[in-house]
């Protein structure tokens, strides 16, 4: 038998409607597409972290639109890239997300040496972030790149989803999002304190958490060819700015042959 996909949850009913829910293997929180209501797939009842939306502003025709000026502008693309390439993936994605509210305080302790002496350097650094945690651990969307609109967002109701548009369930729940969040806020800490200390004695980090947030953002990910090679854009759904872009390296087209008359 070959490899195929596993609906976990096959035969499982959602708890508020009664509706089949279709669970993929890895999904931590389910979406009903019937009534809306999130399953917490572990315990098999109904999720309650408030779930909102930010809905899509930008139709099929407005992403190839965005995703063509996009081509036109700027001098770092081939000056051929919209009329030379074509579209091949145009997808309207619903990305779960979580955004966790803290407040990291970190205690470090240790030398600048740069200076040729032995200074030692002792604080504390204390940030508050509203931390973007992606609820899909495969996806090539560039979280850290990216800021939740959050004035576009609405409560959440099946209705908002467009026709045709991709739903991704998350594969994570708000506890694995806050524990992802301190991981990645402790790095984020150790490179901000690079500019303070050369070596490092003690560094510790403590994390009060105020509330987390979980909602769906839209996405268009597109992907065109170009001389035979395929590239990746990521637009926001809500403003049709790119979040991601690929662009053609200069000199495999020809063109800075061209400019040089190489
Ligand atoms: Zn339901």
């Amino acid at each position: 038998m070959g490899i195929h996909m596993v609906e976990v949850g096959q035969g499982m009913g959602c708890p508020e409607c009664g509706g089949p829910l279709k669970v993929q293997a890895g999904e931590a929180i389910v979406t009903c597409e019937y009534c809306g209501s999130d399953v917490n797939l572990a315990v098999g009842t109904k999720y309650f972290l408030k779930h909102t939306i930010i809905p899509s502003k930008i139709t099929q025709e407005g992403a190839v639109n965005a995703v063509k000026s996009w081509m036109k502008r700027g001098f770092l693309k081939p000056s051929d890239l919209a009329r030379k390439s074509k579209i091949t993936r145009l997808e309207l994605q619903f990305l779960p997300m979580f955004v966790v509210h803290v407040v990291a305080r970190t205690k470090y302790d240790g030398l600048l040496t740069r200076t040729g002496q032995n200074i030692e350097k002792k604080g504390e650094l204390v940030k508050e972030y509203y931390w973007e945690v992606l609820g899909r651990r495969a996806s090539s969307f560039p979280t850290r790149s990216y800021e939740v609109p959050l004035s576009h967002k609405v409560d959440f109701d099946t209705s908002r989803l467009e026709k045709g548009a991709k739903f991704l369930n998350s594969e994570i729940d708000e506890k694995q999002a806050e524990s992802i969040a301190k991981g990645e806020i402790e790095e984020h800490h150790k490179f901000l304190l690079k500019t303070e200390l050369d070596v490092t004695h003690s560094m510790t980090t403590t994390f009060d958490f105020k509330d987390t947030e979980f909602l769906h953002i839209p996405a268009w990910f597109v992907s065109y060819e170009y001389r035979g090679k395929i590239y990746e854009l990521i637009l926001d759904g809500a403003t049709g700015d790119d979040i991601k872009a690929e662009i053609p390296s200069m000199e495999k087209n020809g063109l800075m042959g061209k400019l040089f008359g190489a």
